[in-house]
């Protein structure tokens, strides 16, 4: 597996009302070639902040980077020019959202809109970039994308502004595409839809993609590998077959809990009572503590480190460290 992204050590916070909210922790992952990394949490985890400080577009202020480094091409993005972030955004790294609606350009032609980049950083003519918007529409499985890309986004279906989205993003042949929620909006059908054109998409170009979501079921078929986030902070890493049969972090267990199962008669979903830790003041141990069923005096004070389960694979709980106290865990608990 060859790298091409490194987060290391990264924390970003607000400054909101005179608290510093530390929204991402010393968050550590690698994006490998042509793979997609799922990252999964509850909303307020820091999921989206990690991914939008990748493209460094959080807004500083109220938002500042604390520590850590974001490291592609040999060098950390943290450290560029907004000019030099202009020249990578679109054309190295690019991202789509949740809303089609709000990022797309309501007065301008989808077309247009696909074209800007190609002539910003493809250096293409308009004719050039008009059938490169052809070929792109088509290929995100958009029908008569002749007539299609002299349309406006209000003449789209959700479904096919995200396409649109998509095929903006990958316009100039980007390395990763950063994708936030990107079905979350759409009805189930559509859903599957999109995340299926964005495993074919991922097939046929090569593309690495980080898919940013709240929801671990569109993540079975879509990705690789998963980071959880919980509080700011990465609490498990797997492959998608580790995290789903052999999850270690009872954070994720209640996650695989709270999924819709549809080969078993349907039992009550578990919601994990409780609600995010105030990452104003975050607690100093454990992020998961004051919801956590099995948490010991430990989980409290002192916050666990990562503990290896496979090469691939490891969690950072005190269940699992060599240092803690045995505990029972009950056969119930692992799902
Ligand atoms: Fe629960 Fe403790 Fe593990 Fe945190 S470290 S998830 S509180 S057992
Ligand atoms: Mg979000």
């Amino acid at each position: 597996m060859s790298k091409l992204l490194e987060v290391k050590n990264l924390s970003v916070s607000f400054d909101t009302y005179g608290a510093e909210v530390k929204a991402v922790r010393d968050v550590s992952f690698q994006l490998n070639k042509k793979e997609t990394l799922a990252i999964v949490g509850e909303s307020g985890s820091g999921k989206s902040v990690t991914a939008q400080s990748v493209m460094r577009l959080v807004p500083t202020p109220p938002g500042k980077f604390v520590g850590g480094e974001i490291r592609y091409n040999e060098e950390n993005l943290l450290q560029k020019t907004e000019k030099q972030m202009e020249s990578i955004r679109g054309k190295e790294i690019s991202m789509i959202f949740q809303d089609p609606m709000t990022s797309l350009n309501p007065t301008m032609t989808i077309g247009k809109q696909i074209a800007e980049g190609l002539i910003k950083h493809q250096n293409m003519s308009k004719k050039e970039a008009h059938l490169r918007g052809i070929q792109l529409l088509k290929l995100v499985g958009i029908p008569t994308p002749e007539v299609r890309i002299k349309q406006y986004p209000h003449q789209y279906s959700g479904g096919m502004r995200q396409r649109a989205m998509i095929a903006i993003a990958l316009s100039c042949n980007p390395k990763i595409l950063i994708a936030d929620e990107p079905t979350t909006a759409l009805d189930v059908t559509i859903q599957a839809q999109i995340l299926e054109l964005m495993r074919q998409i991922q097939e046929e170009t090569g593309t690495a993609i980080i898919l940013i979501t709240h929801d671990l079921g569109v993540v079975a078929n879509t990705a690789s590998r998963v980071a959880v986030m919980y509080g700011g902070k990465i609490v498990e890493t797997g492959t998608v077959d580790e995290i789903f049969y052999e999850p270690k972090h009872p954070y994720t267990w209640g996650l695989l809990g709270s999924m819709p199962k549809l080969d078993t008669e349907q039992e009550e979903l578990q919601v994990i009572p409780g609600s995010p830790p105030d990452l104003a003041e975050p607690p100093k141990g454990c992020p998961f503590v004051a919801r956590c069923p099995y948490a010991m005096n430990v989980c409290s004070d002192y916050m666990p480190a990562y503990t290896s389960v496979s090469s691939t694979h490891e969690a950072a709980c005190w269940l699992i460290d060599a240092r803690a106290p045995k505990v029972d865990i009950p056969e119930s608990a692992i799902v």
